[in-house]
């Protein structure tokens, strides 16, 4: 048998994560390696325990990486908080409401379901209504929902929480690092992250935060959690002076965070987020100067995923395999009821540019106009253009 180098294509991943890591990430990645409680790799947890606390916006000490990809921030912070029967208000309005909603099952726990159509916000009036009528403790929201592209407003949703002494747990896999997310200002409970989406980083590692309250919550559970290798009060001890051994820290994956941490607080969280919308804006710009139209609520759109409406007559998977194979940029399809009907298009980190938007306007118009649809040329590119001279 024969195997060749590895030799990975560089693309564009436009598309709902991974996106593209910066080669200051990728040499990290590959930096040497030290044992577990090496005082030089107990200087890189700390290190990177502090920058989460910055792009997280907590002072919760109870912050650090869980290993695993973001579906580990879900289960950890789900399998920790709920317990065998409590009633937990899930909000579903779209593909990860509907696995938060699973999860919870498969905990044991009660889901109440609370829905919104996809691409529409969930309501703080439907979520008081669930509150009153229920003796759910906990509320499961996400932020950013990468499948319908919808930015959640959570601030008044855990207003609501708080008068009714119910937890909130929310997802920020795709805005934390990409949106305005204020942790603390907010009142967020729990919330985790993955490191594939806005930080830049390979995917890995799932971001988490506790407060107080939460940590309160888990701490005077009835019954042990199920999940030893979830169990975050276990991972807490390796992450805080304590230092006890739960599992083999994920050496180089946390250099590699450390670093993509790094690079977003030498740019500063205020000019990241504001590039973000500036640049979604931009697209936006261009789409609708196409003719075509976005999928989420207006409003409420994250600039980190953007989704657009697949005009009629046009076939989903040939489009993007002319991105892919003419112009090597990745772009997403649907996800489960949306397949087929839209795409989602991430400009996630360092890959929300005004050089990437410009580029996806042009490609999309070309392979557009290859499958029949008829925009004028330039159109979008133009508006997009436009846009970003008058601003
Ligand atoms: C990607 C994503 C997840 C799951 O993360 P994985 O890294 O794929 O495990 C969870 N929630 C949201 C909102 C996501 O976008």
């Amino acid at each position: 048998m024969h195997f060749n180098d590895l030799n990975p294509p560089e693309r564009l991943l436009l598309g709902p994560g991974p996106s593209n890591v910066n080669p200051r990430v990728l040499k990290a990645l590959s930096s040497p390696l030290v044992g577990y409680m090496d005082p030089f790799y107990l200087k890189v947890m700390d290190e990177t325990k502090a920058l989460l606390k910055y792009v997280f916006k907590t002072k919760n000490e109870f912050t650090f990486p869980v290993p695993g990809t973001g579906m580990a921030g879900m289960e950890a912070s789900l399998c920790n908080v709920v317990e065998l029967g409590d009633e937990v208000i899930v909000c579903v309005n779209g593909f990860f409401g509907e696995r938060m909603d699973e999860l919870v099952l498969r905990i044991g726990g009660k889901p109440i379901r609370i829905e919104a159509g996809w691409g529409k916000i969930i309501t703080k009036e439907s979520v008081e209504e669930a509150l009153r009528e229920s003796n759910a403790k906990t509320i499961a929201i996400v932020h950013g929902e990468t499948s319908t592209g919808i930015q959640q407003p959570i601030k008044e949703i855990s207003k609501l929480a708080k008068s009714y002494d119910s937890l909130l747990i929310v997802d920020a896999v795709t805005s934390l690092g990409g949106c305005e997310l204020d942790l603390d200002a907010w009142g967020i409970d729990v919330c985790y992250s993955g490191t594939q989406k806005c930080l830049n980083c390979p995917p890995g590692l799932a971001p988490i935060t506790l407060n107080d309250r939460a940590l309160n919550i888990i701490q005077n559970r009835k019954t042990k959690i199920q999940s030893f290798y979830l169990d975050l009060q276990l991972i807490n001890k390796y992450w805080s002076e304590e230092r006890v051994y739960h599992h083999t820290g994920p050496i180089a994956m946390t250099y590699a965070l450390r670093e993509a941490l790094r690079i977003i607080h030498e740019e500063g969280l205020e000019n990241r987020l504001a590039r973000h919308n500036r640049n979604s804006q931009a697209f936006i710009k261009g789409i609708e100067a196409m003719g075509l139209e976005m999928h989420a609520q207006e409003g409420y759109r994250l600039p980190s995923l953007n989704t657009v409406v697949i005009p009629k007559g046009i076939i989903d998977v040939n489009v993007r395999r002319m991105l892919f194979d003419y112009f090597n940029i990745e772009i997403g399809g649907g996800l489960g009821l949306l397949k087929g009907k839209i795409w989602r298009v991430g400009l996630m980190g360092r890959n929300s540019t005004e050089k990437n938007v410009i580029l996806l306007l042009e490609a999309l118009e070309r392979t557009l106009r290859k499958e029949g649809y008829h925009n004028k040329s330039n159109s979008g590119v133009g508006a997009a253009i436009d846009f970003y001279d008058s601003t």
